[in-house]
């Protein structure tokens, strides 16, 4: 049976690896931190990582993770409609409805799973959904899910957002979604531009903030923050994975009787498990954290400003970002990934992202600063970029 399907695989596998985009994982034996150790010992700075505030290894959260196993248990083995849920689980609802000012939240297994089942519930072939041409997989996957009419507009691009909203009008009821921060250039939705036109033509706002939530804002609350949207985006979803503690763990926030329907109709809330209760007693404790100062945000963004000035006076060409997200334009594939591959020898981690992740000639080099950096570890990483890149030939 299998020994047709195993070429079949086999030969797939050999033409990933040919193209150039077999993905290989390199194993960490430490905490993710500014400073990663390696299997075989080495160490080395970590420039890839969402670990945005630098929370990643915080003991205040390992600390409550620790004593909600000691008294709440290890899991929850079962879904909450039919074992039902701990008091853990409203808590960080609250906390996160509190730190988003939304009226409910409701708690996946992951943000790919909130965006997975944020739409089916809510629309039907009557509806149409407008979604930004660079939003996440789980988006796209959440609105191949659902059987709305789909119009895609082109990244950021308001005038293509209202052409898709003036042809939408032909459906019953519409929303707009977008990511928050924009993964590969770090860039930030115009949610004001958006909520503007969504209120103009008619349309539910939905935002979501993996990349942007702890980073944008000036407190780091996220797109309604910086823009002051509070009550006029619909839906925020969100990852416990990235700014937030970097475990697992998803939510929708937003309007009551949305967040209602989803905990009844939501397939991957019904039928996926329960968060287990460490994950719940570590995100209280994280916005615990968040409520009572500014400082992890602030650092973060100070690093982010620090870092770029260093590569620009280098003679680097930055794409403009307003999040912890900095992307170093190469502008060729080949180039790309040697850079990186020369900066791991270095033993600094970044990613190179080429075609068909980022448009044709736009590739770069993605660099993630975090709260957890100081200066002298991004003097390090500049300092290897200024090597590499003379090697290479990108910098005089
Ligand atoms: C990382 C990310 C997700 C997935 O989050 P998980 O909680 O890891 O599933 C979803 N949307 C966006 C925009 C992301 O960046």
């Amino acid at each position: 049976m299998y020994g047709r399907f195993q070429q079949h695989l086999k030969d797939q596998l050999a033409e990933i690896r040919e193209a150039g985009l077999y993905k290989e994982e390199r194993t960490i034996c430490s905490p993710q931190g500014a400073e990663i150790t390696l299997a075989d010992g080495s160490k080395a700075l970590n420039f890839c990582a969402n670990n945005y505030l630098g929370l990643s290894d915080n003991p205040r959260l390992i600390a409550a993770a620790k004593k909600a196993m000691d008294e709440r248990g290890f899991g929850m083995s079962s879904v909450r409609f039919i074992c039902g849920k701990q008091d853990l689980h409203e808590q960080l609802e609250k906390a996160i409805s509190d730190y988003f000012h939304t009226e409910d939240t409701i708690l996946y297994a992951a943000c790919f799973d909130a965006n997975g089942g944020v739409f089916e519930p809510l629309l039907t072939k009557e509806d149409a959904i407008i979604s930004d041409a660079l939003n996440h997989a789980s988006i796209i996957d959440g609105v191949r899910l659902c059987k709305a009419v789909r119009y895609r507009y082109e990244n950021a691009d308001m005038e293509d957002l209202e052409r898709c909203l003036k042809e939408a009008q032909a459906q019953r009821f519409r929303i707009i979604c977008t990511d928050g921060v924009f993964s590969m250039d770090g860039n930030v939705a115009p949610m004001d531009k958006i909520c503007d036109l969504a209120e103009k033509y008619d349309a539910l706002v939905l935002v979501d903030e993996s990349h942007s939530a702890g980073v944008v804002g000036p407190t780091g609350r996220g797109v309604a923050e910086q823009f002051g949207l509070y009550g006029r985006i619909d839906i925020h979803t969100g990852t416990l994975g990235k700014s937030f503690g970097g475990a697992v763990g998803g939510f929708t926030t937003g309007r009551k009787e949305i967040i209602e329907m989803l905990r009844q109709r939501s397939r991957p809330y019904l039928f996926s498990n329960s968060l287990p209760p460490m994950l719940c007693a570590a995100g209280i404790e994280l916005f615990k954290i968040l409520g009572e100062s500014n400082e992890l945000h602030d650092r973060q963004q100070a690093n982010v400003k620090y870092f770029k000035e260093k590569m620009e006076a280098a003679g680097f060409d930055i794409h403009p970002t307003e999040s912890a997200i900095v992307a170093v334009m190469l502008y060729d594939p080949i180039l790309a990934g040697n850079f990186a591959k020369e900066m791991a020898k270095e033993n600094i981690f970044v990613t190179s992202f080429t075609y068909p992740v980022v448009p044709k000639g736009k590739d770069r080099i993605r660099v993630q600063l975090s709260a957890a950096h100081d200066f002298s570890q991004i003097d390090r990483a500049v300092a290897a970029f200024i090597k590499v890149g003379r090697r290479l030939g990108v910098i005089s």
